[in-house]
């Protein structure tokens, strides 16, 4: 979809092309705070300071599909996130170059700005992104380390259901019982009178706790590692609560301006069902309780 995105056979020939010049490293510290990649700081010889991510050349998709997301969002002009440069493959190893957020102090209504800001970009058009259907995205992309099917549907509910929900339950299928499969496929029927069709699609972060926003130069939220598609808005707010919650300032923000959601309480846990699921098959046993119980407490 991106077609911008240049693709090199090496990090000195995107730097190359990105600085107009053969330029050489003169510095590259580790950034740390990331779960899958190795991240840096590279300054160019030239004085230019980009953001580095590594991972071994095979996981060069990933790369790619976080650079879709990251475009995604940049095209709705609702809220920042790094310009992406050059991904590629360098030897053994795939790479991703962006721009490095230079992080400024929080400007005084920094979580109420972001909750516009992010309520602005739930409004954008999304037409482009879905082609076939109203949700999904043009490819799949991932979810963390875990794989994430974007086929479009025409229904929000369906989509959930057979794309978000079915397909983690299926490769989780060993962590569970028959009493509990049975509880899930009980869950599945009747996620579609749980969940309701939102007025409008919108383009969703799909990832959204609080690792994956920074402070940027401008003193505002800047989103980085996206797992983009269009869905119902709610399912990121819901990201947001299940590690413990943004600050008020951010809820405030953001249903001020894109309106109240009523009964989204009784549909929070079952959005993040999907996030347990991607835990437990990426991490495993740990998050089998956590899963189980949201399962029971639709199911009975
Ligand atoms: P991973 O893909 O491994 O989860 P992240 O994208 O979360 O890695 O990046 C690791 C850390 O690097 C983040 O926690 C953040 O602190 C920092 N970071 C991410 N993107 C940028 C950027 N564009 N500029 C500067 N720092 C960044």
């Amino acid at each position: 979809m991106d077609e911008s995105l240049k693709r090199y056979d090496s990090l000195k020939e995107a730097l190359t092309d990105i600085y107009g010049k053969d330029v050489g490293v003169c510095q590259k510290s580790p950034v740390s705070g990331g779960d899958i990649n190795r991240a840096y700081l590279l300054r160019a010889c030239d004085g230019g300071v980009l953001f580095l991510k590594e991972n071994t050349a095979d996981n060069l998709n990933f790369f790619i599909k976080e650079a879709e997301g990251l475009e995604a969002i940049r095209k709705t002009k609702a809220i920042s996130v790094p310009v992406v440069k050059a991904c590629g493959r360098d030897g053994f190893d795939s790479f991703l170059l962006m721009e490095f957020i230079m992080q400024g102090s929080r400007n005084k209504d920094f979580y109420e700005e972001f909750g516009r800001d992010l309520a602005a970009m739930h409004a954008a058009d999304t037409e482009e992104y879905t082609g076939s259907g109203s949700f999904g995205f043009v490819s799949d992309n991932y979810i963390g380390a875990g794989y994430q099917v974007n086929t479009p549907e025409e229904k929000w509910i369906d989509f959930f259901r057979l794309k978000r929900l079915l397909p983690q339950i299926k490769r989780a299928e060993k962590w569970f019982n028959d009493t509990e499969s049975k509880a899930l496929d009980r869950l599945l029927e009747k996620a579609g009178d749980i969940l309701v069709e939102p007025e409008k699609p919108a383009l969703l972060h799909g990832d959204l706790w609080s690792g994956n926003y920074m402070t940027g130069p401008d003193g505002r939220a800047w989103l980085i590692d996206p797992a983009v598609y269009v869905g119902h808005p709610e399912a990121d707010i819901a990201m947001t609560e299940l590690f413990g919650g943004f600050p008020k300032a951010f809820y405030g923000g953001y249903f001020e301006a894109a309106g109240k959601m009523p009964g989204y309480e009784d549909r929070r846990d079952l959005y993040n069902l999907y996030h347990l699921l991607n835990h437990l098959n990426l991490f495993g046993a740990t998050y089998h309780r956590a899963v189980m119980s949201v399962v029971y407490r639709y199911t009975g």
